[in-house]
């Protein structure tokens, strides 16, 4: 099982941190031991000074794939929930001045939190799903999906071409413009067309 991440799919996200909006999809990965699984207490690292949250959609594979064409892409994922993509952002601000790749920054133990993931059903408008993320009881993020640079079925089919997908394999989407630190003691909780999938706190 892998977890691919999207980066700079949402314009207004890409603005804030003061990157272009890219003319194909940014691609990251995380391994295995980056999943942060459900009820399992999240820990500030030790090494960052700056911990930003993104929440994000995350989408669920449930068939093997490679170079999958994109009017065929969405046999490819039946399931979908919020995540939070933490990322040590003084980490990897160091890491993107010199040129150097991303993953102490974004790749972590425990650096790709997931909640609970709801089926896909054939009624389920993928082109309009409105997600939040809350801190302390106030919201810090939203967004839509319709404001994807790229469609959950352009991002697989893109994936597809250089990562075989396969059964169980996680893909982060990107986040919407709001991210922001967040500190010992708070508490996040992520919530998919109103429905509160995610909640954890930093210990
Ligand atoms: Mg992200």
């Amino acid at each position: 099982m892998k977890i691919i991440c999207i980066g700079r799919n949402y314009a207004d996200h890409a603005a804030e941190l003061g990157n272009a909006v890219p003319e194909e999809p940014v691609i990251f990965m995380k391994p295995k031991s980056a999943l942060l699984q459900a009820h399992t207490p999240f820990y500030y690292p030790e090494f960052t000074n700056e911990l930003h949250y993104e929440c994000e959609l995350v989408l669920r594979v449930c068939k093997n794939g490679k170079y999958i064409q994109e009017r065929h892409a969405a046999n490819y994922y039946n399931a979908i929930t919020v995540g939070i993509d933490f990322t040590a952002r003084d980490i990897q601000d160091e890491c993107k001045k010199n040129g150097l790749p991303w993953e102490k920054a974004k790749a972590f133990d425990n650096s790709a939190a997931v909640g609970k993931f709801i089926d896909l059903t054939p009624d389920f408008n993928k082109k309009n799903i409105n997600f939040s993320l809350n801190k302390n009881n106030e919201t810090v993020q939203q967004g839509n999906s319709g404001q994807m640079i790229f469609s959950f079925d352009s991002i697989i089919s893109h994936i597809s071409n250089y990562f075989s997908l396969n059964i169980g394999d996680l893909i982060f989407t990107g986040t919407p413009a709001g991210v922001g630190e967040c500190v010992v003691g708070d508490e996040l909780e992520g919530f998919l067309n109103g429905q509160s999938l995610l909640k954890l706190e930093v210990k």
